[in-house]
């Protein structure tokens, strides 16, 4: 089947939805049962799982049989979203994940838009013939999806699971403790509660989801005031001991060692976050946070306006992401991608004093 694409040529945001059309093909394959396997990235964080759980209690109100897979567990704080507990984790149960994608005829792309951001699992899923939509806001996407919903200018894959969903005609489908709960979530953590939204339409979902009676206060309690004692010794730790300023190059670094993460007990979701404490000094543009996680180096790379971290993660590290925020892995070790990063920042030097 021809690649099909809702990307249009839209100058704004507001346009693109209004021009948006979904083929009847793609109307079938949503309001008639299917059976459907929703995938997001690794290290999945609330936009990722947000969009997926949101998707599936949509899907589920049609008959769908759906399974959300992620390649690498979640932050605990998710734990609380209705159906996390179901969520099925190829790091944990890869024959398990085998056997339910087996039965799958869709498949639903979330929050990425390139098969090595699912690692096995996209090797497992790429030659499959079966029907795949693909709904995500990064850079650059890769041809991975019959139907290719993919929108930079949105601030979360949760805004763009609301606009598929309302553009389908089901906005009174939104269930505001299932579908809206989830979307929130997506659109609390991915705009760093609406300070990075990137256009006035969050703010209207927002609202429509309160006004349905989705529980905001609830929603911001599961994500910032889930801490535990260690959360914040850790974070103590980062600011008193792992800080590094660069300032002829308005950059900043934390870092953390293998040690450390023994030291602090550190699990999946308890780093969420700490980069943005480098941000927010007045003059700092850049933020790196690269830390040595059990088996793999990890860089976060956060930016303020116009300087675009999106391209020295993937010219310098294969990564990518954003432009304001992204990620990758580096196989050196600490010590080599620490200088790494620092080596490069002469490249960049003018446009951080420009940006
Ligand atoms: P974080 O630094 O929080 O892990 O990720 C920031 C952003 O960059 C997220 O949107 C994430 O999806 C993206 N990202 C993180 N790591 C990678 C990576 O290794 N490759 C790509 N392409 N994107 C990444
Ligand atoms: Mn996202």
């Amino acid at each position: 089947m021809a690649k099909r694409s809702f990307r249009h040529e839209a100058r704004t945001f507001a346009v693109l939805f209004e021009i948006m059309e979904f083929p009847t093909a793609l109307r079938q394959l949503i309001h008639v049962p299917q059976n459907v396997a929703i995938f997001s990235h690794r290290n999945p964080d609330g936009d990722a799982i947000g969009s997926s759980l949101a998707m599936r209690h949509y899907l589920e109100l049609f008959g769908h049989n759906v399974h959300v897979l992620f390649p690498s567990e979640y932050p605990e704080e998710f734990e609380a979203l209705p159906g996390a507990g179901e969520i099925l984790i190829w790091d944990l149960q890869p024959e398990e994940c085998k056997q339910v994608i087996n039965k799958k005829n869709l498949l639903i792309f979330l929050d990425f838009n390139a098969l090595d951001r699912i690692d096995k699992l996209g090797d497992y899923v790429r030659d499959l013939p079966v029907q795949r939509i693909m709904i995500d806001h990064h850079l650059y996407p890769d041809s991975i999806a019959d139907f290719v919903f993919s929108e930079p200018l949105a601030s979360s894959t949760c805004e763009l699971v609301y606009e598929f969903i309302v553009g389908l005609g089901d906005r009174d489908k939104i269930n505001p403790n299932t579908v809206g709960k989830c979307i929130y979530t997506g659109l609390v953590t991915d705009t760093g509660s609406f300070r990075h939204a990137t256009n006035s339409n969050v703010f209207r979902i927002a609202a429509d989801l309160v006004e349905r009676g989705m529980d905001d206060t609830g929603v911001q309690d599961m994500i910032f005031n889930s801490n535990r004692e260690k959360n914040l010794r850790l974070l103590g730790h980062c600011l008193s001991n792992r800080m590094e300023f660069y300032p002829e190059f308005k950059t900043a670094m934390i870092w953390l060692s293998r040690k450390d993460y023994e030291q602090f007990d550190i699990q999946r979701g308890d780093t969420e976050g700490v980069v943005n404490y480098l941000l927010s000094v007045k003059d700092i543009r850049i933020a790196a946070f690269i830390h040595n996680q059990p088996t793999v180096v990890k860089l976060s790379l956060r930016s303020k306006g116009n300087i675009d971290v999106q391209e020295i993660c993937k010219k310098h590290f294969k990564g990518g992401g954003h432009k304001n925020a992204s990620g990758a892995y580096s196989h050196d070790s600490l010590k080599a991608t620490i200088e790494k990063f620092k080596s490069i920042l002469p490249e960049y030097k003018d446009r951080i004093l420009a940006g």
